[in-house]
């Protein structure tokens, strides 16, 4: 065994393997993986083998295409045989709703090239005759799926892998984990110890153990899985003599079921209700390869719809059933990336579809490791996703409700219940007297919008029973004054005699004088976008931060890792030991002026103006700056003042009819003022240019701030794309992100957010667009639930595109 190496990766699974294999074709070839047994030991060697491309995230539905395609590659270098067999698929929707839901995927797939396409139930029938068409409204036809041998693909990325100079231990346990001090790890294994510049956790089922033996608590849990084989069915032998080809994959989204053909027979899978964790505290180490016990009435009334949806399986025997466990986060999505407060220390861990991923988490780590960048947007798999707030039972709740809905519709109105309440601020109590229907982000509650008494979310793709509500919310602050909860945004406390020319360094801004904010983004050194903040100056190396709440971890690992080593920056996410409140409309100064002797007129306390003040008996610090483009005031307050605050501004605006106000409200109330939110206008895809940031970012400014040259460069070039308005002719549903935008029929551009802005009386989409194409004034339209509807570029905002009403 080697001494040192530059990179050990811990786990022979499929995953594993595609991390070592990318890490030498990029190059790195000092490489070693260990495993503690054989080569897909875990939960690869029972998989059922399927593979596809299409996902609900397009980024995520990125990798799948690049996994597959990967198959060939991997096939013809290592001369491994992987067993491939590329049969297409289908998705089957048997209600309208689901349907709708179908119509959706199909648009996003659309702007990513994805060649899938609708089939009627008879269409259905015809290519995949085991189906009972009058059980179906209609289908996806997704050419690129199939399945291939678990094993065979493991050891193909472990011979590639191996050609190129990696070497592979087997029989190796790694028992412990010991950093040095020159950031360098002992990797302390049964057979002797290797020095190691990285380590990647790709420990699958042990994923959780490997966490702890460096201290972390990784949210990721095992889940019993089962499908069953079928003896030989004379409908399969048919099939593929008459067409001389195999039957091809489908997913029943409302059986729960997915099923392909294997050997002569058919395999069928569940995702059931009934679900079950495995090993939920504990992994054993002996587990290895063995099965868990069938349990065949745990997943009855799922086979029931099964078998009704494909008649031919009531005639069949049952060969075998599969139970196996495999690990999920609790979104589903894998975590991946480097970990936060360690050094090089990697996560590549809770890949619950291997074979669909594990080829594009492989490329997005070695990318990571190699060049400081995973080379794409790879924010839904990043495991800085999760907080601490992620601790072993939230897992296990997000986990078992994913896994019971993993074929059940999300509506874009559905927040789904698992795991919650389990962050709250102290007005919670207040909010939901007052109707606050909730939302939970990054763990906490926070209210969406106010239900009158009896009146809840329908869930739907349409506009909902919330939309009469949101509106008149929307218009209180467009017409007097309203008040949200601002808790949910991350904030940061940037101090001490560095602090100043550290953010200069990190932010493209200048830095502002105290007393006063800006708009600071944040550029990685590609010139892309990774945060878009507000900067406040409280005083001389005495900095607030404030930022978006569910990228929290994903800051902070970036802030961290650019520290200075001399003490002269110290940095602190406040999370809820600061909370706030907002408010915003017209009559906003009135009610914050009866709170406090300070002069509130725009000649003493100015638009982007920032200053501690007392409001009443409690101190707070109060930002001029409104999200919701109005004449508006952010309050940050210890949390022990909330309380008091929230029923002192209630009781100020009385007089004006002070109304609360959520999250929907304003993001209808944002669109109007054409202001782009993070992760979905902002990401790391987006230079400034292209995402109209352009005049927060001063290239002339004395700093060198991180991502400068890229940035220059983009403004000497233009970059490729522009962020655009649209008003849409919608009439009961409005965009949420992802609709493909069409410019004289072909497509061109994609939704980054929308929604019916109430005060304007229109429906909103935000989308990028080519930017040769920006400005072409007609001919433009945007598919909506499987309708493309005719759509005006609308240059300015639609909400005081002056400014004057936000600075008067
Ligand atoms: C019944 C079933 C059907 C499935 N069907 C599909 C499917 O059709 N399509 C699909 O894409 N996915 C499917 N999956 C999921 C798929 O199996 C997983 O996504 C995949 O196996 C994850 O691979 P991995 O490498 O992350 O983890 P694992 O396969 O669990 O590999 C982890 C490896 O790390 C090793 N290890 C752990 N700790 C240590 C240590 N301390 N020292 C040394 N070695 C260590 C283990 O021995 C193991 O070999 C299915 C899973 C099950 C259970």
């Amino acid at each position: 065994m080697k001494s040192h190496a530059r990179v050990v990766v811990i786990g022979g699974g499929v995953v594993g393997c595609s991390v070592l294999y990318h890490l030498t074709k990029f190059g790195w070839t000092d490489v070693v993986l260990v495993e503690r047994s054989e080569l897909t030991s875990g939960s690869t060697w029972h998989a059922a083998g399927g593979m596809h491309t299409i996902n609900g995230d397009p980024n995520v539905a990125k990798l799948q295409k690049y996994t597959v395609e990967l198959y060939k590659e991997i096939q013809d270098y290592s001369g491994q045989d992987i067993g491939l067999h590329m049969t297409s698929g289908m998705m089957l929707a048997s209600t309208k709703d689901r349907f709708d839901w179908m119509k959706s995927i199909l648009a996003k797939g659309r702007y990513m090239g994805l060649d899938a396409h609708l089939l009627t139930p008879k269409e259905a029938h015809d290519l995949m005759p085991l189906l009972d068409p009058d059980q179906f409204v209609g289908a996806v036809f997704d050419p690129v799926e199939g399945h291939l041998d678990p094993y065979g693909t493991t050891h193909a990325y472990a011979k590639s892998a191996k050609k190129n100079g990696a070497d592979i231990y087997l029989h190796t346990k790694v028992e412990d984990l010991v950093q040095r001090e020159d950031g360098s790890w002992r990797v302390i294994t049964n057979k002797g110890e290797i020095i190691a510049e990285h380590v990647v956790n790709c420990g699958g089922l042990w994923a959780r153990e490997v966490g702890r033996m460096v201290g972390l608590e990784l949210p990721v849990l095992a889940m019993e899985h089962m499908y069953l084989i079928t003896e030989d069915m004379p409908e399969v032998t048919e099939f593929n003599q008459t067409r001389g080809k195999e039957l091809m994959h489908c997913v029943d989204f409302d059986g729960e079921i997915y099923l392909r053909q294997e050997r002569n027979g058919m395999l069928m899978g569940t995702y059931e209700k009934a679900c079950r964790p495995w090993s939920p505290l504990n992994t054993p180490w002996d587990f290895g390869h063995e099965l868990l016990a069938e349990d065949i009435e745990r997943i009855t009334p799922e086979l029931e719809v099964g078998f009704r949806h494909f008649p031919a399986f009531n005639k069949a025997g049952i060969k075998k059933v599969i139970n196996g466990p495999f690990t999920f986060s609790p979104d589903g999505n894998p975590l991946v990336g480097p970990v936060r407060g360690m050094t090089n220390f990697w996560s590549a861990c809770a890949v619950m579809a291997g074979f669909s991923q594990g080829g594009g988490v492989g490329l997005a780590l070695a990318n990571w490791m190699i060049n400081g960048d995973p080379g794409f947007d790879v924010f839904a798999m990043d495991v800085s996703r999760y907080g601490d707030f992620a601790t072993l039972g939230y897992t296990n709740a997000k986990v078992r409700e994913n896994y019971s809905r993993r074929f059940s519709i999300r509506y874009p109105n559905e927040e789904l219940p698992g795991g919650r309440p389990l962050l709250t601020t102290p007005i919670y109590d207040k909010l939901k007297a007052a109707g606050a229907v909730f939302g939970a982000s990054y763990g906490l509650e926070a209210p969406l919008w106010f239900a009158p008494e009896g009146v809840e979310d329908q869930f739907s793709w349409r506009r909902s029973t919330d939309f009469d509500t949101v509106g008149a919310e929307a218009k209180a602050v467009r017409e007097s004054v309203g008040l949200m909860e601002t808790s949910g945004f991350a904030k940061y406390a940037v101090k001490g005699r560095g602090a100043e020319a550290w953010l200069d360094r990190l932010l493209t801004c200048r830095i502002p004088a105290t007393g006063r904010m800006t708009l600071a983004p944040m550029l990685k050194d590609d010139g892309k976008l990774i945060g878009d903040f507000t900067l406040a100056k409280l005083g001389e190396g005495d900095f607030l931060l404030i930022g978006s709440g569910i990228a929290e971890d994903y800051h902070m690992r970036w802030f961290e890792s650019h520290l200075p080593d001399d003490g002269s920056v110290t940095l602190e996410a406040l999370n809820l030991s600061l909370v706030g409140l907002a408010i915003a409309g017209p009559k906003a100064r009135d009610v914050l002026q009866k709170l406090t002797h300070q002069d509130l007129s725009t000649s003493a306390f100015a638009f982007m103006d920032v200053r501690r003040m007392d409001l009443g008996m409690a101190q707070a610090i109060v930002g001029r700056v409104s999200y919701t483009g109005d004449l508006g005031y952010e309050i940050w307050m210890k949390p022990q003042y909330q309380r008091y605050l929230y029923d002192l501004i209630l009781e100020a605006g009385a007089e004006f009819g002070i109304r609360l106000f959520g999250l929907r409200a304003l993001n209808a109330l944002r669109l109007e003022k054409s202001y782009g939110s993070w992760s979905r206008e902002y990401r790391p895809l987006y230079g400034p240019v292209e995402a109209g940031l352009e005049r927060f970012v001063a290239l002339r400014k004395g700093a060198d701030f991180i991502g400068k040259e890229a940035a220059k460069a983009e403004r000497e070039t233009g970059g490729a794309l522009r962020l655009r308005t649209f008003i849409l002719e919608a009439k009961d549903a409005d965009v949420i992100g992802d609709e493909p935008i069409y410019l004289d029929g072909e497509v061109r551009g994609w939704v980054t957010s929308g929604g019916y802005a109430h005060a304007a009386g229109l429906s909103v989409a935000v989308g990028y667009v080519p930017k040769e194409i920006a400005d072409v004034a007609t001919g433009w339209s945007i598919e909506l639930l499987g309708d493309v509807l005719p759509a005006r570029l609308h240059a300015e905002p639609l909400f005081d595109p002056s400014g004057a009403k936000m600075r008067g």
